[in-house]
């Protein structure tokens, strides 16, 4: 996967993408980065990016021609790769894991970060194919929300991940939050892990492990239940949980 980043502020990542997996996924050769400052694009005397918004009031907006044309160039450079032109907003879709698997499905990702009041609305109508946002919140620039879709997909990418199945068990990859999880001491100042993961019963330790991500999922994250179609065997898991007290 070839990633591209536009952004103002092409130090705030590599610190993130220079360590742990992000990094490793690299010397895989499972994903290369590009992080492109787009005011080196930009075809003024002063290399400015952004100016005062048409109608007055506060912030500055992004021009639409630096950013018009390096995602022109970085296609360019790709080739015939299917490229998808992330913006990052917080009037986009809201990214959860579904948007995560579909773009670690694609070959070539751009990622445009915004900074300031705002983007020219061309850019949208015309540049991008997805309008993301991270949360319902208000950052001050899309570099971090880039950060956290690029952690988020190149984790899915075959061979990233040490154990390959380690992703298909996360909370969200089943739809349901996961189950816990303890280590050794078997008994840490008193507090015990439960009896039936030292008992070496694999069908129980799975039994156990399925009805703690049902009840997990029930007592944090209800709405996920809706959203899912469960086995029979599930469902009736999901009658005991709840009939045990939560
Ligand atoms: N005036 C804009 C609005 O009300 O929608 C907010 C602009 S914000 C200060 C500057 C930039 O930060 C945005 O253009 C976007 O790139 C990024 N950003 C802010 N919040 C975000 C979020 N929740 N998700 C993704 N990007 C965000």
């Amino acid at each position: 996967m070839y990633i591209d980043i536009l952004t103002l502020f092409p130090e705030m990542f590599s610190g993130v993408l220079g360590n742990s997996i992000l990094h490793k996924a690299v010397e895989k050769s499972a994903v290369h980065y590009n992080v492109v400052n787009f005011r080196e694009y930009a075809d003024n005397k002063h290399s400015a990016v952004d100016d005062y918004p048409y109608g007055g009031g506060a912030g500055m907006v992004l021009m639409p021609q630096p950013i018009f044309d390096a995602v022109a160039a970085l296609k360019e450079k790709a080739e015939s790769k299917k490229t998808r032109v992330v913006l990052l907003c917080p009037q986009g879709t809201r990214y959860d894991q579904r948007k995560a698997e579909e773009l670690a499905k694609e070959e070539h990702l751009i990622f445009i970060c915004g900074h300031y009041e705002g983007y020219d609305e061309r850019i949208r109508e015309h540049v991008v194919t997805d309008e993301i946002s991270i949360g319902d919140y208000v950052l001050t620039g899309g570099e971090l929300g880039a950060m956290v879709i690029i952690d988020s997909v190149v984790r899915l990418l075959p061979e990233v991940l040490g154990n390959a199945e380690s992703h298909m068990k996360d909370s969200f990859s089943t739809g349901l939050l996961e189950h816990p999880h303890y280590t050794r001491p078997a008994d840490f100042r008193g507090m015990k892990v439960p009896d039936v993961l030292l008992s070496g019963n694999h069908k129980l330790i799975e039994e156990w492990r399925n009805k703690e991500a049902l009840r997990r999922t029930l007592v944090r994250r209800p709405d996920l239940l809706e959203k899912i179609e469960l086995t029979p065997q599930q469902e009736k898991w999901l009658k005991e949980v709840e009939k045990e007290k939560i």
